[in-house]
């Protein structure tokens, strides 16, 4: 069990501080957030903002330390950033001005920019530049686990999307990328290692590069229905993705039905039809024999994307497409100068903007289109005679009635809670900073960089989405409070009191992590305590049990308990903990 010694502070309940519950808190929507604050783990300071209470403190750092024990052993070295970061920096990486809203920005005594960090490339650039100048100096991966703030717009589910929240962010630097691919199976490895040690049932899936930029990512995702994203799954190979990056092929090249003549085009009078429903049911048509004309602004420019009737727009597709910083769909204003129209009626044809689209309809013949004017839609438009696109790519989500990209079987669709996040960044950062080197030829070079990420509270919630039961958690071992807790039902009879301690000390000798119940309270309160917060192992005292020499042992997660000989429940317990870390190895 290595270190875990360092964790172990043995604790009497009436001594401690973990104030529980009943109530359902009402502004708890989901089980982990209802379930942390009934079992005392954490108080809200204010939106999105928390206060760690001991219990939940001690999962938190239960949590950091599987991390750190695993970063350690793939190579990764410790370090702590600061959380206020200067502007500056953020002005040279170009994100000052992308980053939006979430970057929490104030100005200091000298009225300097300033924000608080909600990542860290900057600054771990910024430090690699100054010190990092030969190939000899690398590979090299730092990691910290710290603080950080992110002006969450939706702040909610309590620790699941704070707006202080502790990560652990850790960044690669490598001289060629060979040696990039390298960190990043690692990382990929280590996150896999945490997860499965953390009693998680996860996925990796590939995911979008987003904000943070760059080439190649996949997030961890802990399979619950309460989760905020979406994936998708083959039933078959093991392509998984984020639904934001789901593929979707054997669409390119599809060739137009040629054997299907144009029909000439056709205005048609669509007073106040504006939703995909209304037109396709005013005009007769099925879905699919439409095309919707969405008016996005990106990076200050109005493009139009088409996409069918029966298929959604994918944002993150689209931004990768246009290879754009920043993407958002056009306000009624935005639209109205784009296509002399309000929203409902854009149209492709005589559009004066950018126009890109989505692959399923290059084959399309004779569709429905807005027209451009108020009340107006368009009859049997076709491509190339009434209008042309720039390019065309796939910027539409998958559907249910897609296959999968790699092998064409069923895909099946999941929610999940993303608890990590590994990217390779390329060189985005190391060029907009200059983090140079000198590679073995004397020749400079951009370093090659590769972040990752995993939200420390986000995993212990989730530990508890996919474990608890109405009773209460059901906590994995290695992220619960406490390994064991003992319970002596009588604090007035002697007998009681005297095994629960020979037990308690006992397992404290051996490192246990034992929480003694030691409260003057009666026994339903503290079994429901017990059940409420999780604890994996509980050693119960009573007195007839006692007289008889036997205390009774059973494990959060079965409903059977066992009699146990007093002498022999230290050993009992002691083998029981060691099979519960056993089975998450
Ligand atoms: P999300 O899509 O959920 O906002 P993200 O893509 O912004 O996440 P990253 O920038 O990749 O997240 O951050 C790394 C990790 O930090 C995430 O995988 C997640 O576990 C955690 N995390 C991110 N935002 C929050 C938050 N607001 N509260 C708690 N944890 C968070
Ligand atoms: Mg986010």
């Amino acid at each position: 069990m290595g270190k875990r010694e360092e964790l172990v502070i043995y604790m009497r309940y009436s001594n401690y501080f973990m104030p529980t519950y009943k109530e359902v808190p009402s502004e708890a929507e989901v089980i982990s957030h209802q379930l942390m604050l009934r079992a005392g783990m954490i108080r809200k300071l204010t939106s999105g903002i928390y206060t760690y209470l001991p219990a939940g403190l001690r999962s938190i750092k239960k949590v950091e330390n599987i991390i750190r024990e695993e970063m350690n052993r793939a190579g990764a070295i410790e370090l702590l950033m600061p959380a206020v970061q200067p502007g500056e920096l953020w002005q040279e990486s170009g994100r000052w001005e992308y980053y939006g809203r979430e970057l929490l920005r104030f100005k200091d005594r000298h009225n300097r920019d300033t924000c608080l960090g909600p990542t860290h490339e900057e600054v771990i650039t910024d430090l690699v530049r100054k010190e990092i100048q030969s190939y000899k100096q690398m590979p090299v991966n730092f990691y910290q686990i710290q603080t950080k703030f992110r002006d969450e717009i939706r702040p909610r589910f309590g620790l699941m999307r704070g707006r202080e929240f502790i990560m652990k962010d850790a960044y690669s630097f490598d001289a060629d990328e060979a040696g990039a691919n390298r960190s990043y199976e690692a990382m990929y490895e280590a996150y896999s290692r945490i997860f499965q040690r953390c009693g998680l049932k996860f996925r990796a899936v590939e995911a979008d590069t987003g904000a943070i930029g760059g080439s190649y990512s996949h997030e961890f995702m802990v399979l619950a229905e309460t989760g905020e994203d979406q994936m998708i799954n083959c039933t078959k190979c093991d392509y998984a993705a984020n639904l934001e990056r789901a593929e979707i092929k054997g669409e390119e090249g599809l060739p137009g039905p040629d054997n299907i003549p144009m029909k000439p085009l056709k205005k048609m009078y669509t007073p106040d039809i504006k939703t995909v429903e209304e037109v396709t049911s005013f005009l007769d048509i099925s879905e699919d024999q439409l095309i919707k004309t969405l008016i996005v602004v990106a990076d200050n420019e109005m493009v139009a994307a088409l996409v069918r009737g029966d298929h959604e727009l994918n944002e993150a597709k689209l931004k990768n497409l246009l290879d754009a910083q920043v993407i958002e769909l056009a306000s009624p204003e935005q639209v109205a100068e784009a296509t002399s129209a309000p929203i409902g009626f854009a149209g492709p044809v005589d559009l004066k903007i950018k126009m890109v689209a989505d692959l399923a309809i290059q084959g399309m013949k004779n569709f429905v289109t807005g027209g451009n004017r108020n009340d107006l839609h368009l009859k049997n438009v076709n491509m190339g005679r009434d209008f042309n696109v720039e390019r065309f790519g796939d910027i539409r989500m998958i559907t249910s009635r897609d296959s999968c990209a790699r092998c064409g079987e069923e895909i099946r669709f999941g929610r999940g809670i993303e608890v990590g996040h590994v990217f390779k960044l390329g060189t985005k950062y190391s060029q907009a900073l200059k983090a140079i080197f000198l590679d073995d030829q004397g020749k400079e070079s951009p370093i090659i960089m590769g972040c990752y990420g995993i939200g420390v509270g986000r995993t212990v919630a989730a530990a508890i989405e996919q474990n608890h039961d109405k009773d209460g958690i059901i906590f994995p071992i290695p992220v619960s409070p406490f390994e064991v807790t003992i319970l002596p039902l009588q604090m007035h009879d002697a007998a009681v009191v005297d095994a629960a301690e020979k037990i308690y000390k006992e397992l404290i000798a051996h490192h246990i992590d034992v929480l003694l119940d030691d409260r003057d309270e009666r026994a339903g309160v503290k079994f429901k305590d017990a059940d409420l917060v999780g604890i994996p192992v509980r050693v119960t005292v009573g007195s007839r049990g006692a007289k008889e020499g036997q205390v009774e042992i059973k494990l959060r997660s079965q409903p059977e308990s066992i009699n146990v000989p007093i002498g022999e429940a230290s050993a009992f317990v002691r083998d029981k903990v060691k099979k519960l870390y056993d089975s998450l190895k």
